[in-house]
């Protein structure tokens, strides 16, 4: 009963992958369900060096799951979903109820449930991936894994807005932080390369991806982070503006006459890099950028400083850093991203960045004698579910 299946439900999507984590954490398969409910869905599967693609008509997501079953087992990965040991759920938003993973009982249903209007978009949908498999395997031990969990061990004066305090009380305003599965598991794999207890280790763990945030960890907790109530504050996102002025908002309202909806959108899907370059493509930007747009080079200067404004306030906040981390898609492969965002972090900070190692990619990709290393690390959010999802079924 060691095969652990880790699904994330979106609102017409189940992204999947299946991990044997008793043989070396071996994923036996992956892939997605899209665009449940319309007509023609589309179902891939990814096993061993096989690719397998089919449209088919998955009327919902308990559909989405019995389909999934039938195919496992006709490729002969899976008889049947009773071998498997758990379910992990990505679940978004864990509120001040979670600060870990979780089996799901009727109670953890309901508190996922009561917070769905802090995550409209996502908690109602992960629910249902979840529903169907109690459905259909009521026995199936599940797991929820919050987006939200990690962040839960920021202090109060952190987390609080400047807002009335009723506001907190009764609408639960708040800052909850978000990619904490993935700043979770880059700040394990920062301990093994600089061979540290978690609980001992500090970090400035940033992950940059389509959506953008950075944690300052001190002792192996999040202290702080700058996505906050939603994923919109923070950093520049390929999409989202990152922290802003509130008042411009009402600002655009009055002159321009848009509505929440419109402004909604605006600062969720049309701003960030897009917004001020018209792509969200670091790569794309980063080629504009050598042919000289002035526009994407403006981005890559804004999406750059953003993030290392952020570095300097973490590093007063934790007071001894060992190592910056850069991880998700953007982290992981922009050699030039991670150059600007190092540029002058040697005299201010005493981390330096050796551009050899840089452009390699390498794990490590700071000089010998930097005072705080530089680490590349590769997430793996839907391992560290399995892994969360594992533990909590053997503790049972
Ligand atoms: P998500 O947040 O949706 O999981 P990813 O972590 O996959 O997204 O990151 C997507 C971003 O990573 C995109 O902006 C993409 O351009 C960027 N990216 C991927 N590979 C590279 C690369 N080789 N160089 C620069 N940027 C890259």
């Amino acid at each position: 009963m060691k095969k652990i299946l880790v699904l994330n439900s979106g609102s017409s999507s189940i992204k999947f992958k299946l991990f044997d984590m008793d043989r070396g954490e071996k994923v036996l398969c992956s892939g997605l369900i899209e665009r449940i409910g319309e007509k023609e869905a589309r179902f891939k599967l990814k096993f061993g060096d096989k690719k397998l693609e089919k449209s088919i008509d998955i009327k919902d997501h308990a559909h989405g799951l019995s389909v999934l079953q039938e195919e496992m087992k006709r490729e002969n990965i899976l008889k049947s979903f009773q071998e498997l040991g758990g379910v992990g759920h990505r679940v978004v938003h864990g509120g001040e109820y979670f600060d870990k993973a979780v089996l799901i009982d009727d109670s953890v249903l309901e508190k996922i449930e009561e917070l769905s209007p802090l995550a409209p978009l996502h908690n109602p949908v992960n629910l249902l991936g979840i529903k169907a498999i109690f459905k259909q395997h009521p026995n199936i031990p599940q797991v929820a894994v919050f987006d939200t969990a990690f962040h839960q061990t920021i202090d109060k004066k952190t987390f609080m807005y400047a807002l009335p305090y009723e506001y907190y009380e009764k609408e639960k305003i708040r800052r909850y932080g978000f990619h904490g599965t993935s700043h979770h598991f880059v700040m394990q794999k920062a301990a093994e390369v600089l061979q540290k207890d978690t609980n001992k280790i500090n970090l400035i763990t940033l992950h940059l991806g389509n959506g953008d945030s950075a944690t300052a960890v001190k002792e192996g907790k999040s202290i702080d982070t700058s996505m906050g109530f939603t994923p919109l504050e923070g950093l520049v996102m390929g999409t989202r503006c990152g922290d802003l002025d509130p008042a411009i908002v009402f600002y655009l309202s009055k002159k321009l006459g848009l509505n929440i909806e419109e402004l909604d959108k605006i600062l969720n899907k049309k701003s960030g890099l897009k917004g001020i370059c018209g792509d969200n493509d670091m790569r794309e930007i980063e080629k504009r950028a050598s042919q000289g747009d002035e526009k994407a080079k403006l981005a890559l200067e804004v999406f750059c400083y953003r993030i290392k404004k952020y570095i300097g306030a973490y590093t007063v906040t934790i007071g001894k850093v060992d190592a910056i981390v850069f991880t998700g898609g953007i982290g992981e492969n922009s050699s030039l991203v991670r150059e600007m965002v190092c540029i002058g972090l040697e005299d201010s900070i005493g981390a330096k960045l050796d551009t050899e190692k840089n452009q390699k990619n390498e794990l490590i990709i700071s000089k010998n004698d930097s005072k705080i290393k530089i680490l590349v690390i590769p997430t793996d959010e839907e391992f560290e579910i399995a892994n969360q999802t594992y533990n909590e079924v053997a503790n049972r």
